[in-house]
């Protein structure tokens, strides 16, 4: 609705259509129905950032530090997300997830990892060697965790579904609105568009994903924290090992990084994917192998924490470069728990690069991290499991946004 400006005005403005924004947008109509938000999304359509690159697994909150926003917003959110898929009408595949340890060092750090989930009130269940053989005959191990209400899922069919009841509600979803410029005043925030439109806002909500960083410069919003992009690469499998497994079946994750290794997907559509990898991307928008983006290279290299991680974690970064080169050493990141898998069953399939906050000393934010100004929240840190969480985390910023 235009002000007497010729500008239009809205009560908030949501910078960014992946499913952060949007449950997010979704959750400010719901808290205060009327008022006026618009969402705006740089791409053509909404969720095809992280949102549309995933590996679509509803996670059931095993990983997460007891405490940490991402413990309670995960668990929360698996039961949100099926809840709002049953209304919608998505499908949903509650498949149960295994984490399987392979020898006696990874059997300590998987009963770390169960005595965690119990503290986060999440419902897991030991497995040895001769339930796992039953339950899945393809995979092997010394020992596995099975968390039950693990699923799949698209998550982009959720944005879509998301953007469909903003709509509903009385809100706009823009695409081709990238936002360029926000500057905030005591009485609101103008937005500036790169098509040169302006808007203003009495409030701004941003869940800009890969680009959390550049847009809180733009706005002149205080954080030390730079995105590194680390992109995931995936593999499909071919028809004849359909069924190879039931389950999502995951290894138990290294120490150090928030990855959680390559894992088996069988996905909502039918298909097996392993994957994914992590490695440092070098663009941070190109969903592809081998994206390249000249000011994105730049951005990370004159950033000394890149550095200090890199110090830090070269001989993890350098065998992930070596895996995601050479398909013999991707597959033995899964044969040592699918033994039957060859690298000629390994299928090239798709890349999505993760937006992963790094400060300046070279740590990796563990944490979702939110940055508030009076008018302004900005989502900082919305890696995994951001999709799964993406309801609870929009009713925890509405919270912010209207305090
Ligand atoms: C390989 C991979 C596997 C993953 N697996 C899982 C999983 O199984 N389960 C899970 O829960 N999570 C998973 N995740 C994480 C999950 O996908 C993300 O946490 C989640 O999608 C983040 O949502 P978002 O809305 O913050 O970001 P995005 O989906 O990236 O959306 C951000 C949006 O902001 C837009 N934007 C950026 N700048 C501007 C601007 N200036 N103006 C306007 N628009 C702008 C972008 O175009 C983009 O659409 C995975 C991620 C990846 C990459």
């Amino acid at each position: 609705m235009p002000d007497a400006a010729g500008q239009d005005s809205y009560d908030v403005v949501v910078v960014g259509g992946g499913i952060v924004g949007l449950a997010t947008a979704r959750a400010l109509l719901r808290a205060r129905p009327g008022s006026r938000v618009v969402v705006l999304e740089k791409a053509d359509d909404v969720g095809v950032g992280q949102t549309g690159h995933n590996s679509g697994v509803i996670h059931a909150g095993l990983y997460y530090r007891p405490g940490s926003l991402k413990a309670r917003l995960c668990r929360a959110g698996e039961r949100a997300t099926k809840e709002f898929c049953r209304e919608h009408g998505i499908e949903v595949k509650e498949i149960g997830k295994l984490v399987v340890a392979t020898d006696h060092d990874e059997r300590a750090r998987l009963d770390a990892l169960a005595a965690g989930a119990r503290e986060n009130g999440i419902d897991v269940r030991d497995i040895d060697v001769a339930e796992l053989r039953e339950m899945e005959p393809n995979v092997t191990g010394v020992a596995a965790l099975h968390s039950p209400r693990s699923a799949v899922v698209d998550f982009g069919e959720v944005a879509r579904a998301l953007a469909d009841e903003v709509t509903e509600l009385g809100g706009e979803v823009r695409v081709r609105s990238e936002v360029d410029r926000i500057a905030e005043s005591e009485t609101g925030v103008d937005v500036s568009l790169e098509h040169g439109e302006r808007l203003r806002a009495l409030r701004l909500v941003a869940c800009a994903g890969l680009q959390a960083d550049r847009v809180a410069a733009s706005a002149h919003v205080r954080t030390d924290v730079r995105i590194v992009p680390f992109k995931g690469e995936y593999y499909t499998l071919p028809g004849h090992r359909e069924g190879l497994v039931e389950r999502l079946i995951y290894p138990v994750p290294g120490e150090g990084l928030p990855f959680l290794g390559v894992h088996i997907t069988p996905t909502v559509d039918g298909r097996i994917l392993l994957g994914p990898n992590a490695v440092l991307a070098m663009s941070r928008e190109k969903n592809t192998r081998f994206g390249f983006d000249a000011d994105d290279v730049r951005d990370a290299v004159s950033f000394g924490g890149l550095w200090k991680l890199g110090q830090k974690h070269w001989r993890t970064g350098a065998k992930e470069l070596w895996n995601s080169l050479v398909p013999d050493g991707y597959l033995s990141e899964v044969s040592k728990y699918c033994p039957s898998l060859r690298s000629t069953d390994l299928v090239g399939y798709r890349t999505g690069v993760r937006a992963q906050a790094l400060r300046p000393d070279g740590t990796l934010v563990d944490d979702f991290e939110i940055a508030s100004t009076p008018r302004q929240v900005h989502m900082l840190n919305a890696p995994s499991p951001a999709a799964t969480a993406a309801i609870p985390i929009g009713e925890e910023l509405v919270g912010r946004v209207w305090e």
